[in-house]
């Protein structure tokens, strides 16, 4: 009966954490999952959340089912925090949000709009991506193409390239960015290189769909939101998908949003409503636990300062991790450069090491990161960066 069914090999971030849990090695490392873990290698409860689960548990209330789109609270949150509060675009109710599934479930919603409202439309990503962003859109029956994005023997971005090839692009087709912290390289464009690409973009009436994993974890809120509120002001369509895995540290709690920026409030009322149906014919209603959580703490001016400054002391955890990193090798191999991994954003470093050296890397050393090269570098902390710096400076002898 189900002998045509085609085995499917598993997910290789997933896989490799499984891979990671049955090692073992007492001394294994895992910079394989983008997942932030702290100083001692715990998952954190943020205490922004814990404030909010108290709040939510006590009363123990009643589970009804939430609206299609989430709840309210839910959505201006996203909306504030993604073009800033009261935003022009947001007072002229050009905004069409939808609490989401985890940033996952927002790229799914809008793949399906896509598919079904811009069947013409290609859609392109970054060459590299995160794995994901092609699986969704070709799991929607999207056409999906990569456009030039990072040069590995460089460690650079291919900017002029990257615009070369937006400018041979048709009309309404999709590009998908980062706006900060790009998964997997790190590296982002600077303000003046949004610009370009923008201008391009308008030019060329592209369709730009911004997916933000990461927001707090490059510079600060607000830089890191630059893309998005320029594209605004440029009075471009957008597509925007935010997760708080990340930033709220609620990974399975499949926390985020959809925001859909149309030019006119008709429309956008249009969008909503077609936004609605396509939750309503998959899973009707998101989940109410971390949607609540999200209103509370991102409503509440004082868990709302609190839970800023916690991002930011994870950011800065992981810029101090690059900086140790990069000296470490730096003073072990003096003739390379390491000045890529201070270059880049984010959680994660692409450090450039071959197949061989990563397989070197997880037999000999339980280290474990992406095939690719991708290294998660809030999977380091006091005491295991130097077990990896010296276990990386082997493997590239
Ligand atoms: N976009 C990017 C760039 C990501 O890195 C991730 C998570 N790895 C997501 C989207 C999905 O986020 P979530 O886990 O909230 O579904």
């Amino acid at each position: 009966m189900f002998r045509s069914v085609e085995y499917y090999a598993g997910d290789p971030i997933l896989g490799l954490m499984d891979k990671f849990s049955a090692d073992p090695n007492p001394n294994k490392v895992n910079l394989g999952i983008g997942i932030y873990y702290d100083e001692e290698g715990v998952l954190p409860v943020l205490d922004c959340v814990k404030t909010a689960e108290e709040r939510i548990a006590d009363p123990i209330s009643a589970r009804p089912y939430l609206p299609m789109a989430g709840l309210p609270g839910h959505r201006s949150a996203c909306q504030n925090l993604l073009f800033g509060k009261n935003a022009q675009v947001l007072t002229d109710g050009r905004v069409a949000t939808i609490a989401t599934l985890g940033g996952s479930g927002a790229l799914k919603v809008g793949a399906e709009f896509i598919h079904q409202w811009f069947p013409q439309s290609k859609y392109y990503v970054s060459d590299p991506t995160w794995s994901n962003h092609i699986a969704i859109f070709e799991g929607c029956d999207v056409e999906v193409g990569t456009y030039p994005y990072y040069d590995k023997a460089s460690s650079s971005i291919k900017f002029d390239e990257m615009i070369g090839f937006f400018e041979t692009l048709n009309k309404q087709d999709i590009v998908l960015l980062h706006p900060c912290c790009h998964n997997p390289t790190g590296m982002d464009l600077t303000k003046a290189q949004w610009d370009k690409v923008l201008e391009v973009i308008k030019q060329r009436e592209l369709i730009p769909f911004m997916d933000i994993a990461y927001q707090g974890f490059g510079e600060d809120m607000d830089s890191d939101a630059y893309a998005i509120r320029k594209a605004v002001d440029m009075d471009l369509i957008l597509f925007v998908s935010n997760s708080y895995s990340k930033n709220l540290s609620l990974y399975g709690e499949r926390v985020g949003g959809l925001s859909v920026v149309c030019p006119t409030v008709e429309e956008t009322e249009r969008v909503f409503g077609q936004l609605n149906f396509i939750v309503r014919r998959i899973y009707t209603s998101p989940p109410s636990h971390g949607g609540r959580v999200v209103d509370i703490v991102m409503n509440d001016d004082a868990l709302y300062q609190q839970w800023v400054s916690e991002v930011y002391g994870m950011r800065d955890r992981i810029k101090a991790m690059r900086l140790k990193l990069k000296s470490v090798l730096e003073s072990k191999l003096p003739e390379r450069s390491f000045d890529y991994i201070t270059r880049q954003n984010g959680m994660f470093s692409f450090t450039g090491l071959t197949v061989e050296q990563i397989e070197q890397l997880q037999t000999e050393f339980g280290i474990y990161m992406v095939s690719n090269s991708r290294m998660c570098v809030a999977g380091l902390n006091v005491n295991n960066i130097d077990y990896v710096a010296n276990a990386m400076v082997k493997v590239l002898k």
